[in-house]
Parts: structure tokens; C-alpha cells; sequence
């Protein structure tokens, strides 16, 4: 208590510091980017508080690697494949640095006050001395990222000398003739490199080059620049690994290679879907019943493990998340056009997620033009592995036995709740799945359950079903 009450005590008393004379004597200490980053990962260990926050099912896996490597001080490799949050916990690292740092005021590369290296602040500070005005920059305004690209130049990344000054006859080592690329920019920062790999070797090296904080070669020209950063980068696993795509001393400086992965549960997929997805328009009231998002999760989950689609590339997050958003719209669009204030997806609607899937989903060069086919048997596979969960299909002998009785049942996206439910909604095995399931007794919510109690049960081969253009028609 009396530590973290003297600490806050020392905070505001340095926040207040406008000179670098004023810093001097609030008694406050130059730590490197790796250091404060440590200090305050420590911090949030001892107090409980999350790492970082709003990242879903690497508790036990990423997480901790990361905080290794964060208190060892490395720079850090992330691999792997899509859609695994790789940008979010690059992101989201800054959780790790303090809410703001003093930095000379109007400095291009944000040097401490203690310990300038552009020629500029130098030359201030011989001046003016400890009279030189500082600023106080925001956390959020020290992270830079940038997606690899082989186009990307050494300008872009580091810095471009400025020819005609160079020919004036300035002295060539002059940092004040250098145009500050993004990682100068991001000093004393975090700077996310994604997809490493595509990087042209030229630009490896020079990125090298900065992480080891030597001299820097830009047009020929050596230009010294000890620039203090915490690099992330981030690369398919496939990628990275592949001879000759990374060259081996750059490998070599990242000191930890942290490996990432797709949610392990059903039940964190949920999680991360829920978060992320955009809300729903609030003229339509929606109930997603879990039992459709559960399917939502196992249609991903049963793509990652499909022998039918391409692993290396992986199967994103961000599928579950567009299936769950398409689902809830052509819900919302049913509601509207039959006239309904309550959208509930149903097992139809599922139909309508090639927009969302297709593109997220590489099929395997043999499967080459079934991709409907490879969609529709995981589609399946879905529904029939939620359905076993919830339900045996021996329990429902009374639906059978009305389908035996000669009643058929024509369901579809476009098809209002009431049609079910005057066929077959007062069942007292709608009831009790109702009840199972945990959801309202409503009209729509019955003509969802209904859907996914006939699909169900003609899965486990007790209906059968015949299909034409998006309608379906259960009978026995
Ligand atoms: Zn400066």
C-alpha cells in the first residue's frame, strides 16, 4: 500500500514536469521500453489484474510465454495462422507500457530528455540545456505497426538522406539530412511487424541492423541510430520455416518464438464470436439461441480438422464471427418480410453463409470446384454434433410418429413461425426441448427449435427429407 501510494505520489509529481531541468529534479529515472514494460507486467501480476485484457483462450498458453519473454527483455516472433488474434496481442501490448513518458518536445523520434540521439535534440540541448521543454506523449502514440510487403523500402521502414543536402557537402553522417522512417518513429515504442516473411531480405537486414542498434546503412550512407524499441513480428508458421524466407541472423535476434492457435473450446469460439461481432439493428429484437451458435462454432471447429481444406492457411476466428453476423441478419430480414418483431435464426438460415465462409476457407486442390459439397457435409457434421449433445434422437418418438401419421412439413428460410407451429408446435417434445434448451416459449423460437429437431432426427436417419431450391420438406 505505501509502495503503490509513494509511486502515484512520484507519477503526478513527474507529470507535472515541463522542462527537462523540472524532470531532473522530480528524481525521475530513464528505463528503456523493455524495462518499463517489464516493470508494469510485473505490476499487473502481483495485483491479478488481466494481462491483456480482451484476449480470449490463451490464459494457459500464449499468455504466459509472452510474459516470459517480456520479462526476459526478447523480441518476440508470433506464429501463427489466420485469424488467430496475432494483431490483437501485438495491439494490445501497450497495456504494458506507462500511461505517458516525457519525450523532448517536438523531437521526430520521441528522444527522453535524458538521453537524446537525433542531431536536433543534441543541438537543443547545447543550447539550451536543462531549460529545453519537454512533452508528455500518450501510450497509445508509441506503437507502430506495419504489414510486410515486398514493396516496402528501406525509406519507408528506416529513413531516406535527403541527396541534395548530401551534395551541399553536409557532413554525411548529419542525422539532421535523414527523412525518420516508422521505426525511428516508433522510438522508445512497440513496433508489430505482421507477416514477417514477406519482407525483401534487403529490408530484413536493414530491420536487423536497427535491432541490434548499430549503424544503419540508408543509399549507402552509415548513420548511426541506437533506437530503444520492443519489436513484435508476426508469420505463418508454413512461412516462416520455409528455407530462405527469414534470414538466419534475424531469426536469431528474436529471443523468444511464441506459437499461437486457434480457441480450443466450442465454448471460447462462442466467447470470441460474442465479443467481436457488430451489433444488431435495434428495430428487430433478436434471440440467438445457443444452440445456433453453437453450430456457428463447430462448422469452424470441424473446418479446421477437414482433410478437405487447406491447414496451412488455417481457418480464421473471423469466419465464426461472419457466420454468426449473417446468421443474425437474414434472421433480422425474415423478421421484416413475414411481417415478425422477434428474428431468431434457424437451421435454414445456414444456407445463407457461403458469403461469409467462401474466401475464409481454402479447399484443398483435390476438392478443386466441390466447395458447395465440402460446405454442406461440415454443415451437417455441425448440426448433427450439436444435436447429440443436447438430444438422443430415441426421444422424440412422438414427432416420428405424426410424420408417420402422413403429416409433412415444408420449412424454409421465408417461411413464418406460425406454419410450424400450427403443424406441429403444440407436441409436448417441442416443450420439453424448449425447456432444455434453456430458451422463451415464443412462436419464432419454436419454429427454430422445431427446424433443428426435424434436421436432427432426419440426420440420425428417422425422417427423411427432400430438397428443392432452399425449401425443404421433412416426411416420412
Ligand atoms: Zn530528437
Amino acid at each position: 500500500m505505501f509502495l503503490a501510494g509513494s509511486l502515484s505520489i512520484v507519477l503526478m509529481m513527474t507529470a507535472a514536469a515541463r522542462t527537462i531541468g523540472e524532470l531532473r529534479s522530480s528524481g525521475h529515472v530513464r528505463e528503456n521500453v523493455k524495462q518499463e514494460m517489464r516493470r508494469n507486467l510485473l505490476a499487473r501480476l502481483r495485483t491479478g489484474e488481466p494481462l491483456l485484457p480482451g484476449i480470449v483462450g490463451y490464459d494457459e498458453t500464449v499468455l504466459p510465454q509472452l510474459a516470459n519473454a517480456v520479462i526476459s527483455g526478447h523480441d518476440v516472433i508470433l506464429l501463427g495462422e489466420r485469424g488467430q488474434a496475432k494483431s490483437r496481442i501485438m495491439r494490445s501490448l501497450i497495456n504494458f507500457l506507462d500511461p505517458q513518458v516525457p519525450a523532448i518536445a517536438g523531437c521526430e523520434i520521441n528522444d527522453h530528455p535524458f538521453g537524446p540521439i537525433c542531431r536536433r535534440c543534441l543541438d537543443l540541448i547545447a543550447k539550451d540545456g536543462d531549460t529545453v521543454e519537454i512533452a508528455w506523449i500518450d501510450r497509445d502514440q508509441r506503437y507502430g505497426e506495419k504489414l510486410a510487403t515486398p514493396d516496402i523500402s528501406i525509406a519507408d521502414l528506416i529513413g531516406e538522406v535527403d541527396p541534395i543536402k548530401v551534395a551541399e557537402g553536409r557532413y554525411l553522417a548529419d542525422e539532421m539530412t535523414i527523412h525518420y522512417g516508422l521505426l525511428p518513429r516508433t522510438n522508445r515504442g512497440i513496433f508489430g511487424i505482421n507477416e514477417l516473411p514477406d519482407l525483401a531480405e534487403r529490408i530484413q537486414v536493414g530491420l536487423l541492423n536497427i535491432m541490434e542498434e548499430k549503424d544503419v546503412q540508408i543509399r549507402g550512407y552509415r548513420v548511426r541510430l541506437p533506437l530503444d524499441l520492443f519489436v513484435i513480428a508476426s508469420a505463418n508458421p508454413e512461412d516462416y520455416t520455409s528455407r530462405g524466407r527469414i534470414i538466419t541472423p534475424l531469426k536469431d535476434r528474436f529471443g523468444s518464438q511464441v506459437r499461437t492457435h486457434y480457441p480450443l473450446t466450442i465454448g471460447e469460439e462462442m466467447q470470441i464470436m460474442e465479443a467481436e461481432r457488430h451489433p444488431v439493428p435495434e428495430d428487430f429484437e433478436l434471440i440467438f439461441p445457443t444452440f445456433m451458435k453453437e453450430i456457428v462454432a463447430e462448422l469452424t471447429h470441424l473446418a479446421r480438422r477437414s482433410p478437405h481444406i487447406s491447414q496451412s492457411s488455417g481457418v480464421s476466428v473471423r469466419m465464426s464471427i461472419a457466420n454468426f453476423e449473417n446468421l443474425a441478419s437474414n434472421a433480422v430480414r425474415r423478421a421484416a418480410r413475414v411481417g415478425e418483431a422477434l428474428a431468431v435464426p434457424r437451421i435454414t438460415d445456414l444456407a445463407f453463409l457461403t458469403s461469409s465462409t467462401a474466401g475464409r476457407v481454402e479447399i484443398e486442390a483435390l476438392d478443386e470446384g466441390k466447395e458447395e459439397q465440402v460446405l454442406s457435409r461440415l454443415e451437417r457434421g455441425a448440426i448433427s454434433a450439436v444435436f447429440s449433445r443436447h438430444f438422443s434422437a430415441a426421444q422424440f418418438d412422438g414427432i416420428v410418429a405424426r410424420f408417420e401419421d402422413g403429416q409433412m412439413l415444408e420449412v424454409g428460410e421465408g417461411i413464418n413461425a406460425r406454419t410450424y407451429t400450427r403443424a406441429i408446435g403444440e407436441l409436448p417434445e417441442v416443450a420439453t426441448a424448449l425447456k432444455k434448451l434453456s430458451l422463451p416459449d415464443r412462436p419464432e423460437v419454436r419454429a427454430s427449435v422445431i427446424e433443428f429437431l426435424l434436421e436432427g432426427l432426419h440426420l440420425n436417419k428417422r425422417l427423411n427429407k427432400d430438397e428443392v431450391e432452399g425449401r425443404a420438406v421433412y416426411r416420412r
